[in-house]
């Protein structure tokens, strides 16, 4: 065994598709130290760079003064806590605006809120249409789930998939913005199909809460759509800055999801001081400091997209067009890809190479991530080093 695994580890190293991790000793900030060496970087998630925002750091301190390190138990046991309580209550307000009636449940990460979701609502009966794109996330609670499965890639491909399924109950699963492209899915579309097949749409809004939409309310608000058909999870530890996840829908799924869905059920509660924390970034994001840094991320959006549309040209880059903090800049193979990744880091500046699987093979690309704490100067720096 141990030998087979050391042969296929050998395997990978030989494709270029060995990971590496490495170590942060500050905290998640524009700049920072990794691996012993200050660096400008373009990876994290934090896009509107609360994870360490004072208010959000204090909220945590405090909940941890007040509620202690641990949650001790699951939900349906002891661990749900007034903090978990009063989390889900004002995320079900903010859902409100996709959904009438929304209730919520958190969960400890957007992976098990996607597990949880997908599986519990994807039993014996009901026939899922999953997303190509879709998060490993989503892929893994359809793997769980026991009722049928389509895999689709277009809105044209959906329809006639629903239009053959003689299934009884029906599931569609879609990201709302694609995480290694930065585009959104055609969510208008979806719905309207999910209405015309009396199906449930559940939308994993990973990138887009705390990002897109008035008051940040995500993707689906962006758009102005709203319905009870819409099962939404957005995910904490993302523009929320701490972690997390949620689950946001008809108080008749969420009741079901509470009862049945194996990965809300066995696991001990996330600490209540994170819940406490999330409190504080969640008034942060809805109010007029959220306004400023959402504009913040627009401007640095377009800068960076300006800045190096004239060197993709030239050099074969594809730049797929994102309206949102996730820019692709598509080299093509892995060694390509790796190539660009290190002289950037030679320069200081930290970008991550996405290669296959997460990626489709011949797509090896930087993922260029924005976050609000970014200044105009360290954008610029960016494509200095790019076109250089
Ligand atoms: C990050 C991510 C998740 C997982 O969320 P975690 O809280 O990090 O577990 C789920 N779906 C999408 C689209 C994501 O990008």
């Amino acid at each position: 065994m141990i030998e087979f695994l050391a042969q296929q580890l050998r395997e990978r190293e030989a494709q270029v598709l060995t990971r590496r991790r490495r170590e942060a000793s500050t905290p998640t900030a524009p700049m920072q130290t990794i691996d012993g060496r200050t660096m400008l970087a373009f990876c994290s998630n934090d896009y509107l760079g609360l994870a360490n925002h004072p208010r959000v750091v204090a909220a945590l301190q405090e909940g941890a003064r007040r509620y202690g390190a641990g949650s001790g138990a699951s939900h349906l046991i002891s661990g749900h806590s007034q903090a978990h309580e009063q989390l889900e209550q004002r995320l079900a307000s903010m859902a409100q605006t996709v959904i009438p009636d929304a209730r919520c449940l958190s969960f400890c990460t957007g992976y098990m809120a996607n597990l949880a979701a997908v599986s519990a609502l994807g039993g014996d009966g009901t026939a899922i249409f999953s997303e190509r794109l879709n998060h490993a996330s989503l892929i893994d609670g359809v793997r769980l789930a026991r009722g049928e499965r389509r895999v689709f890639g277009a809105v044209d491909e959906l329809r006639a998939q629903l239009a053959a399924s003689g299934a009884a109950r029906k599931l569609i699963v879609s990201d709302a913005v694609f995480s290694m492209d930065g585009h959104l899915a055609p969510l208008a579309e979806l719905l309207q199909l999910a209405e015309q097949h009396d199906a449930l749409l559940l939308v994993d809004d990973a990138h887009g809460f705390g990002v897109l939409g008035p008051r940040g309310h995500g993707s689906l608000a962006q758009l102005g759509l709203r319905s009870e058909r819409i099962v939404l999870v957005g995910t904490l530890g993302k523009a929320a800055g701490v972690g997390g996840a949620f689950v946001a829908a008809h108080p008749v799924v969420i009741d079901w999801l509470l009862q049945t869905a194996r990965p809300y059920i066995f696991t001990t509660a996330s600490p209540p001081a994170l819940a406490h924390a999330l409190l504080s970034s969640l008034e942060l994001i809805e109010g007029e400091e959220g306004e400023r840094r959402r504009a913040q991320l627009e401007l640095l959006q377009t800068q960076l997209q300006d800045g190096l549309a004239p060197a993709a040209a030239a050099r074969g880059w594809t730049l797929p067009r994102s309206d949102t903090p996730i820019q692709p800049l598509i080299a093509g193979d892995n060694a390509a890809a790796l190539a660009l990744a290190a002289r950037l880091e030679d320069q200081g500046i930290r970008v991550p190479a996405i290669r296959p699987p997460t990626v489709p093979a011949g797509t090896a690309r930087l993922r260029i991530t924005l976050c609000a704490a970014h200044s105009a100067e360290q954008v610029e720096r960016l494509l200095q080093a790019l076109l250089r």
